[in-house]
C-alpha cells in the first residue's frame, strides 16, 4: 500500500485511511495498542533532550496519536484532545476558555449534566452561566455582556430536538470576541462540520457513535486556532488521559461510522415518517422531517441525523406509558445511545427548561434506532402504541 498522499479524498476513505499507517505497525492494518506509562532513554543526554517522540504515557502513546490524528482528519480543526467520557470533554472544553469572573451562555436544551456542571462547579469557581433559548440566532448579541467569553450550543437539543442556528450565533459571539463552543455528538463531524459553520471547540461524546457499540466512554475535543494552545494546556494540567483498550475501540469504531451512520438515518427517518401516521403520536421531534421547526435549518447547515428522536404521545396517563415500554422486545430501556443496539427512555424535560417554553400535554419518549431490521422494530413499536391506547 502507497503512503497516503496530500490528495483530498473524500470522508469514506479518511475514515478508513486516517491515523494509520502499515509501514509503520509491522505491516499490519491497525496500529498496535500500546500499553505504558514509563519511557526509557539510553542516556542522560537523551534524556535531559528527551529525544524521541514519546515521553511519557499520559502525555501521548501511539495509540492516543493514532485516535487523535484520525480524529483531526475527520474534524478538521488544528488539535484535538482526548478525554475518557463525554462529560470531561465538556469541562475540558469549558476549562480551556473559561476563567474566573467570566461570564457563560449556555443553551437551554444543553445535555443535562452539562447544565450541573455550570450551576455546581463553575458557580463555585466564580464563572456566572445565563442560559438562553434554542430559538435565539443573531439575538443572541443581546444576552452578551462585557464579560462574556464563551456562548456554548448543542444542536439538535437535548431530549427535544431543537436546531439552532449556529452561524448566526458564531457570527454574533464573535464580533464580541467570545469563544464558540458545540457539542456535536449527535450530528458528529459526519453530518455537522462544526468548524466550518464557526465553532471554536467542538466536542464529542465518542461513547455513543464514535464506539458505536455500547462497550466504551471515551470523549474528544477539536479546536481550531487561537484556542487550540489553551486546550493542549488545559488538558495537559487536568492530567487526562484514555485507556489504551477503550482508544483502540474508538479507532475501531471510527472505520465503519459513515456506513452505520447511514444505516442508523434512513431506518430513524422511516420509523420517524411511520410514527407521524399513528394516533396515539401528537408529534414526533425530529428536525429530518419536513414539518419539523428546525428542518430548514438542519437541511441548511446538516447533511444528514442520526438514529436519536423523540415523540410526544396523546395525552395519557405514566401506567400507559409503562404498557408501551414495558413490552417492547428489541428496545432495551437505557440511557446513553449511539451503540448498535434499539433504546427508549420516558422523560420530562420540564424541570431542565429555565429559559424556554417546553409544555407538551402528552407523554414524551426518546427513540435510538439501532441496527436492527426495521420492520422489526416498527412492528414493536406498533404493539407498543396499542399497548398504549388499551390503557389509556
Ligand atoms: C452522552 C452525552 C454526553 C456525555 O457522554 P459520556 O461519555 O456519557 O460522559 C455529552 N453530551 C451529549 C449530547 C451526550 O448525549
Amino acid at each position: 500500500m502507497a503512503r497516503r498522499g496530500d490528495r483530498n479524498y473524500g470522508t469514506l476513505t479518511d475514515l478508513v485511511t486516517a491515523g494509520r499507517d502499515p509501514e509503520d505497525s509491522y505491516g499490519f492494518v491497525n496500529p498496535p495498542v500500546v500499553r505504558g506509562s514509563t519511557v526509557v532513554w539510553p542516556t542522560v543526554a537523551d534524556m535531559k533532550a528527551a529525544r524521541g517522540r514519546y515521553t511519557y504515557g499520559r502525555r501521548g502513546t501511539p495509540t492516543s496519536d493514532a485516535l487523535s490524528d484520525a480524529l483531526q482528519t475527520i474534524e478538521g480543526g488544528d488539535h484535538v484532545a482526548l478525554a475518557p467520557s463525554g462529560v470531561t470533554a465538556v469541562s475540558l472544553a469549558l476549562l480551556s476558555v473559561l476563567s474566573a469572573g467570566d461570564h457563560l451562555l449556555m443553551v437551554d436544551t444543553v445535555y443535562d449534566p452539562t447544565r450541573r456542571f455550570c450551576d455546581g462547579f463553575l458557580k463555585r469557581m466564580g464563572i456566572e452561566t445565563d442560559y438562553y433559548d434554542p430559538a435565539l440566532g443573531a439575538d443572541i448579541s443581546a444576552h452578551m455582556r462585557p464579560n462574556t467569553r464563551a456562548v456554548f450550543v448543542e444542536s439538535p437539543g437535548s431530549l427535544t430536538f431543537e436546531v439552532q442556528d449556529v452561524p448566526a450565533i458564531a457570527g454574533a459571539a464573535h464580533a464580541r470576541g467570545a469563544a464558540v463552543i458545540m457539542d456535536n455528538t449527535w450530528a458528529t463531524p459526519l453530518y455537522f462540520r462544526a468548524h466550518d459553520h464557526g465553532v471554536d471547540l467542538s466536542l464529542s461524546a465518542g461513547t455513543k457513535y464514535l464506539g458505536g457499540h455500547a462497550d466504551v466512554l471515551i470523549g474528544y475535543v477539536s479546536a481550531t486556532q487561537p484556542y487550540a494552545a489553551a486546550l493542549k494546556a488545559t488538558h495537559g494540567a487536568l492530567g487526562l488521559c484514555c485507556g489504551p483498550d477503550d482508544m483502540f475501540l474508538a479507532l475501531r469504531g471510527l472505520r465503519t461510522l459513515g456506513v452505520r451512520l447511514a444505516h442508523h438515518q434512513a431506518s430513524g427517518l422511516r420509523v420517524a415518517r411511520w410514527l407521524q401516521s399513528r394516533p396515539e403520536v401528537a408529534r414526533v421531534m425530529h428536525p429530518g422531517l419536513e414539518n419539523d421547526p428546525g428542518h430548514h435549518l438542519w437541511k441548511r447547515d446538516f447533511s444528514g441525523a442520526c438514529g436519536l428522536f423523540a415523540l410526544e404521545l396523546t395525552p395519557g396517563p405514566f401506567e400507559a406509558v409503562e404498557a408501551f415500554l414495558d413490552g417492547l422486545e428489541l428496545f432495551g430501556l437505557g440511557y446513553s445511545w449511539g451503540g448498535y443496539e434499539s433504546l427508549a427512555i420516558p422523560y420530562d424535560a420540564t424541570p431542565i427548561r429555565t429559559a424556554s417554553r417546553w409544555a407538551p400535554k402528552g407523554p414524551t419518549v426518546r427513540l435510538h434506532i439501532g441496527l436492527e431490521d426495521v420492520e422489526d422494530l416498527i412492528a414493536d413499536l406498533e404493539a407498543g402504541l396499542e399497548r398504549y391506547a388499551a390503557a389509556c
